[in-house]
Order: C-alpha cells, then sequence, then structure tokens
C-alpha cells in the first residue's frame, strides 16, 4: 500500500493507464478460394477500420495490370525471394501455382507492438505457419463461396485471365477450400454486405480479448486498491 492520497493515486492511474491499455494488435488471416470474393471483402475491411493495415506480401509472380509496387505486392526475382527467406525476412512463405509468396516480418511485428491490426491475404500453407509460429496473435478466417458456379463465374470475370489459366485456378480454389476447417471463424460469401460486417465482428471481438491486452491485471488491481 502507498502513502498516496486518493486523488495521487487518481493522477498516478491516468498517467499509467494510457500504457496500461496499449493492446497488442490482432493478425486476422482472410483466406479462401481463388475467386471466393476475399480480395473485395478485404478492401471493404480495410475502408471501414481505420486501426486494420494490410500486409503486402513478397511474390516471384509478375504483376498483373493495374499493379502497383510496394501497393499490391513487392514484386521479387526467386533469387530475391530465396534470399529473403535465408536470411528470416518473412514470417511465412509458400508455393502457390508456382510462384512464390510470403509475408515480410519487420512491418507485422512493428504494427502488433503498436497495437495495430494486420490483414493478412494469404493462403492455407501461410496461415498454418503463421498458427504454428503466432498461436496467440492470429484469428483465421475462410471464406467458402456460395456455390462452385458462382467461384467459376467470379474467376471468368477477370478478363485478363487464359482458359488453363482458370482451369488451374479453379484446381487451386479446391485445394484451399480442402483446410476449411483449419480457420477459426467460416463465412458463407454469399452476401457481400453481411459477410463484411461478420469478419468486423471477428475482429472486434479479438481486439477485447484478454491477451491481448497486457495492461488488464495491473488495471485490474488499481481499481480493487
Ligand atoms: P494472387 O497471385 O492471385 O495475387 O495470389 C495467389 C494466392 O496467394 C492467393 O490465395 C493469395 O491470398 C496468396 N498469397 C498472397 N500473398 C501471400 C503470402 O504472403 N503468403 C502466402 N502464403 N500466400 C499469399
Amino acid at each position: 500500500m502507498s502513502n498516496s492520497t486518493p486523488s495521487d493515486r487518481g493522477a498516478e492511474r491516468s498517467v499509467n493507464r494510457p500504457g496500461m491499455n496499449v493492446r497488442r494488435g490482432v493478425c486476422l488471416v482472410l483466406a479462401a478460394a481463388p475467386g471466393g470474393g476475399k480480395t473485395s471483402v478485404s478492401r471493404a475491411l480495410l475502408d471501414s477500420e481505420p486501426e486494420l493495415a494490410l500486409s503486402i506480401s513478397a511474390t516471384t509472380r509478375p504483376p498483373r495490370p493495374g499493379e502497383v509496387e510496394g501497393t499490391h505486392y513487392f514484386f521479387r526475382t526467386q533469387e530475391q525471394f530465396d534470399a529473403m527467406a535465408a536470411q528470416g525476412e518473412l514470417l511465412e512463405h509458400a508455393r502457390f501455382l508456382g510462384r512464390s509468396y510470403g509475408t515480410p516480418r519487420a512491418p507485422v511485428m512493428a504494427a502488433l507492438q503498436a497495437g495495430r491490426d494486420v490483414l493478412f491475404d494469404i493462403e492455407w500453407q501461410g496461415h498454418r505457419q503463421l498458427k504454428a509460429r503466432m498461436a496467440s496473435d492470429v484469428v483465421g478466417i475462410f471464406l467458402l463461396p456460395p456455390s462452385m458456379a458462382e467461384l467459376e463465374r467470379r474467376l471468368r470475370g477477370r478478363a485478363t485471365e487464359a482458359e488453363e489459366e482458370i482451369a488451374r485456378r479453379m484446381e487451386a480454389s479446391r485445394e484451399e477450400m480442402r483446410h476449411w476447417d483449419e480457420f477459426d471463424h467460416v463465412l458463407v460469401n454469399n452476401d457481400f454486405a453481411a459477410c463484411v460486417a461478420e469478419a468486423r465482428a471477428v475482429l472486434h471481438a479479438a481486439r477485447t480479448h484478454r491477451t491481448r491486452q497486457p495492461g488488464l491485471g495491473a488495471l485490474v488491481e488499481s481499481l480493487l486498491r
């Protein structure tokens, strides 16, 4: 017990409170079959959640029309990518349709410590690695398409892709969907607005998890004093 007066203790608390309440950010992984609506849902999440930032991946695939270096991906040669992986600069990495994809580690760690949330648009192997390495940070959402016909329709809507590429992506979609049960939350994307609302609800609930509020013990102690 300190000798301070109640008003001193109040001042102490108000000084400490901001520091005590700095929460740890959430690693929100959004996975889906290609064409499952992941990009639209993640865009809507980022637009509506100012504390959420997208993790920009490195990849060895070439840019699609309109994709910008450092905004959509960091486009790297295989040699550059392998060097990043060898130097431990990637939090996870995986092969997808013959190309490498990986998450740069440093921006994620900085964001989590500062209490900012990070959104990962990655596939199941990356999610599995993140879960293994950062179990208490990661919350996984898997988006299911309402039907395979709808999935194919969306894939065909990407005018830039050739027939052969669509077939490969459909197979990749099936492979992705086989891993639905590794995720904490599963949403069926048949109503876009509802899906976004549900994903936001998952994020909001994750923020208040006691393990993300390291100052809670001290706060409760001070409340009980
Ligand atoms: P796309 O080539 O269509 O941009 O992405 C192909 C797949 O790779 C998507 O499922 C996407 O979510 C995934 N992906 C993108 N970045 C990463 C990453 O950093 N790590 C992993 N494991 N997958 C990624």
